[in-house]
C-alpha cells in the first residue's frame, strides 16, 4: 500500500508483533486471540465477510493488533499511531487493519488549516481566536454588518474590487479584534490574509535597510490578497517610511485592487494632519500626506468604532 494510511499500518504491525513476542506469546497465545475474536466489532466483520477457519487463523495477529489499539484508546494511552482509529478491512482474503483519521484529529487538521491561512507579524495572540459572531454590536450594528457584508461579498466574487475598512476609535474597543474576526472568517470561506501591526513592522523594515531586503519585505506584504495595517498612525512617521513603505504598499494595493483594511486611534482627518504631514523632522509634506491620504481613502470607507475600554490595564 502506498497511501499514508499504509505505512502507518505497517509501522503498528511492527509494533504489535514485538509486543506479542515480548509478552511470551506462545503460552498465553490461545488467550489472547481468544479474546480477541470476542470483540463485538469482530464477530460483526467476520460475520459479514464469511471467512474460512484457515484465514481466520492467518489473520490472528491483525485481529490482535485492532482490538489492542481499540483498547489503548478507549483507556486514553497513546498509541503508536496517534489520532488513527483502527478498522477492520479485507484484502485478499486476509484480515488487515486500516488506521482512519479520528474526527477529533480530521476536525483539529481542519482547524490547523483555516489558522494557516491568516498571516500575522507581531499580532496579539488573542485575535486567533476573534470570530465576528463573539463581536459583541450593541451600539455598534453597521461596523458588524459591513465585515460580515465584506466577507460575503469577497467570498462571492475575490476578483473583483470591494473597499476595505477603515476602523477608527479609542484605545480598547475592540479594533484589532474585530480586524481578527475579519481575517479568520475569510479564512473559514478558504481566504488569506495577511495582518500585521503597522509600527513594529516600520521598525522593522527600517532596521532592514542596508540588509538588502528592505524591498523583499515590502513586496511581500504589499501583494497580499487581503491586508490589514493594525494601529497605524501610533508611530512617528518620517518621509522614508511614508512614501518609499506605506505609499509603495498602497499604490500597488490601489493599482492591483487588493482589498485593504486599517485600524487606528486616529479619525482620517487626524491621520492627514497629525501623522502623514508632518514627519519627524518637524516639517510639512501636506502634498504628500495627501497623496497617502487619497490611497487610504480609495482602498477603505472610514468607520468610527464606539464602546468601552475592555483592555484590563
Ligand atoms: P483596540 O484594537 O481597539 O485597541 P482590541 O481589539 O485590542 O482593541 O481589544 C481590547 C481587548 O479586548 C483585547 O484583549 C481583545 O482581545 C478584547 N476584545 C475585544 N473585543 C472582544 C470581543 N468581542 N470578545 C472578546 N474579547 C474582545
Ligand atoms: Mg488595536
Amino acid at each position: 500500500m502506498t497511501s499514508k494510511g499504509g505505512e502507518k499500518m505497517k509501522d503498528v504491525g511492527e509494533e504489535m508483533a514485538q509486543q506479542l513476542r515480548n509478552r511470551n506469546w506462545i503460552k498465553n497465545y490461545k488467550e489472547l486471540i481468544d479474546e480477541a475474536f470476542a470483540d463485538e466489532e469482530v464477530r460483526t466483520f467476520m460475520a459479514e465477510n464469511q471467512l474460512t477457519q484457515a484465514e481466520l487463523a492467518r489473520s490472528a495477529s491483525k485481529v490482535y493488533e485492532f482490538v489492542s489499539i481499540k483498547r489503548q484508546i478507549k483507556n486514553g494511552e497513546v498509541t503508536p499511531a496517534p489520532g488513527y482509529q483502527p478498522q477492520l478491512v479485507l484484502s485478499n482474503h486476509l484480515i488487515d487493519v486500516a488506521y482512519v483519521p479520528s474526527d477529533e484529529l480530521i476536525r483539529s487538521q481542519k482547524k490547523a488549516e483555516i489558522r494557516a491561512r491568516v498571516r500575522t507579524l507581531n499580532m496579539p495572540k488573542a485575535i486567533r481566536n476573534a470570530q465576528l459572531a463573539d463581536f459583541d454590536i450593541s451600539g455598534r450594528e453597521e461596523i458588524a454588518q459591513a465585515a460580515s457584508d465584506f466577507i460575503d461579498a469577497y467570498t462571492a466574487n475575490p476578483r473583483k474590487f470591494i473597499k476595505g475598512m477603515y476602523l477608527q476609535g479609542s484605545f480598547g474597543v475592540g479594533k484589532t479584534y474585530l480586524l481578527g474576526a475579519i481575517a479568520n472568517g475569510l479564512a473559514e470561506e478558504g481566504f488569506r490574509s495577511t495582518m500585521l501591526h503597522f509600527p513594529s513592522f516600520a521598525v522593522e523594515v527600517k532596521s532592514a535597510i542596508g540588509s538588502n531586503n528592505v524591498m523583499e519585505k515590502i513586496d511581500n506584504i504589499k501583494k497580499a490578497p487581503i491586508l490589514m495595517l493594525d494601529d497605524i498612525g501610533a508611530d512617528q512617521l518620517s518621509s522614508w517610511l511614508r512614501d518609499d513603505v506605506l505609499g509603495i504598499i498602497l499604490q500597488y494595493r490601489m493599482q492591483e485592487e487588493l482589498p485593504t483594511f486599517f485600524s487606528s486611534n486616529l479619525s482620517l482627518q487626524d491621520l492627514l494632519t497629525q501623522y502623514l504631514t508632518v514627519n519627524n523632522r518637524g516639517e510639512a509634506e501636506p502634498l504628500k500626506a495627501r497623496r497617502i491620504m487619497e490611497r487610504i481613502v480609495f482602498l477603505s470607507k472610514e468607520y468610527t468604532m464606539i464602546g468601552r475600554n475592555r483592555r484590563r490595564s
